[in-house]
């Protein structure tokens, strides 16, 4: 009989860190062979939560919880005797801000009470990549301690996203490059469905052994920073990321094979993408699905494009979804923290106000993510606008 991947869906309601704990516990006794990855004695264990932010508290629904990375060390501390590392880069270029992410997100406290250690990865030992297989980011840097450690365990928080629709296990890894190097990977990586290829390179080389999504409480509409937390009321475990993605994405309205990590994912051999092939634990998939959550405005709807291969696919995702950014004054506080985000110099100030040069632009994003007062307005290219005029015409939206 086939195997099936396996996802386990655990109903958690708040950031209650017993509740937390054993929603959690719960969760991962439940994931395919987590007996195996146990046994053998003391692990070094990597936990790689989700610190996109370096300004914004827990209650914003960003980063991934304290409370939840904490049920994360407890388990392994206490099923395994684990040494535990904490570890990631978070996504502005300013200098320290991956520390203050780790203090504005509560991990400092974290780390006092259990022993675990924390790892910079802007600051830690980098390794070298190169990849033979084609791939859209041929060579990057990404931090050391992750082929290190015995166990890396991803801890993305549910979001959607912008520039990628859905923010989940796949898309978390690329917080193990250093913070220039996520530059870089921009700058290489312009268009949205290339962007989701890099990121794809990017997991398929860390390849976490689990994933522990934060799903308590997520973000709907302009995420990864600028949207709503909205209670989805769940902690999501499993081995495969691809499986877990698809499962996740499925509870907030998504059609799978519409986010661009999944599919090339899939098509790469690194996971479960098809549902049915999914073995679901722990609560039941339809009674957990929230229908109304909020898209980006990007991706306020979704075009019959989904079935097409996956070239055609990308070339029309990328047309649907390309964008320019500009700042709205009246929200703005010129603390410029995007002019020095910006991979590709499209920002400068005149007269103190932000400009952006449309004509730079590429619509990554790294401007609204480092935006804590909502001034970044993403809007369609010119010709994202016809073609979305032409498929509302044709009918073709689902
Ligand atoms: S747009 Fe946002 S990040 Fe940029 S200067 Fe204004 S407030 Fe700061
Ligand atoms: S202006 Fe914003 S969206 Fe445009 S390239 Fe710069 S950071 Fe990316």
């Amino acid at each position: 009989m086939e195997t099936k991947a396996t996802v386990a869906i655990t109903r958690c309601q708040e950031y209650d860190p017993k509740q937390v704990y054993q929603a959690v516990k719960t969760s991962l006794e439940q994931v395919d062979g987590i007996h195996k990855l146990l046994s053998n004695g003391k692990k070094k264990v990597l936990l790689k939560p989700n610190l996109l932010s370096s300004s914004l508290g827990p209650e914003h629904a960003v980063n991934t919880h304290p409370v939840v990375v904490r049920a994360v060390v407890d388990f392994f501390q206490k099923e395994c005797g684990a040494e535990v590392y904490i570890g990631d880069s978070c996504g502005s270029l300013r200098s320290g801000s991956t520390n203050k992410a780790f203090k504005v997100t509560r991990l400092d406290e974290v780390t006092r009470e259990t022993g675990a250690r924390w790892i910079n990865f802007d600051q830690d030992k980098h390794i070298e990549i190169k990849k033979t297989n084609g791939a859209t980011l041929p060579t990057f840097k990404m931090a050391g301690v992750v082929k290190d450690a015995d166990l890396v365990v991803s801890i993305p928080k549910l979001k959607t996203h912008g520039l990628t629709k859905y923010t989940g296990a796949l898309k978390n890894t690329l917080g193990v490059i250093p913070a220039k190097g996520k530059k870089d990977v921009h700058v290489q990586a312009p268009k949205p469905s290339v962007f989701a290829r890099a990121l794809v390179d990017v997991y398929e080389e860390v390849k976490p052994h689990l994933t522990v999504m934060d799903a308590i409480v997520g973000m709907e509409g302009n995420g990864p920073n600028a949207g709503e937390p909205r209670k989805v009321g769940l902690i999501i475990a499993g081995r495969d990321g691809v499986a877990l993605d698809v499962v996740a994405s499925k509870i907030i309205g998504y059609e799978p094979m519409s986010i661009p990590t999944i599919r090339y994912a899939q098509e790469r051999g690194l996971g479960t993408g098809e549902l049915n092939k999914i073995r679901i634990l722990g609560a039941a998939l339809p009674e957990v699905v929230i229908p109304d959550f909020k898209r980006p405005s990007s991706f306020a709807r979704d075009f019959a494009i989904n079935y097409l291969p996956g070239v055609v696919f990308g070339k029309l995702f990328d047309i649907s979804t390309s964008v320019t950014s500009s700042v709205c004054e009246s929200n703005c506080t010129r603390c410029y923290a995007c002019v020095k985000n910006c991979p590709v110099g499209a920002m400068s100030t005149v007269e103190g106000r932000v400009v952006v040069d449309k004509e730079k632009c590429i619509g990554c994003y790294c401007c609204d993510e480092v935006c804590d007062y909502k001034a970044i307005e993403m809007e369609h290219t010119p010709l994202g606008k016809v073609f979305v005029g032409i498929a509302k015409r044709l009918g073709v939206e689902r």
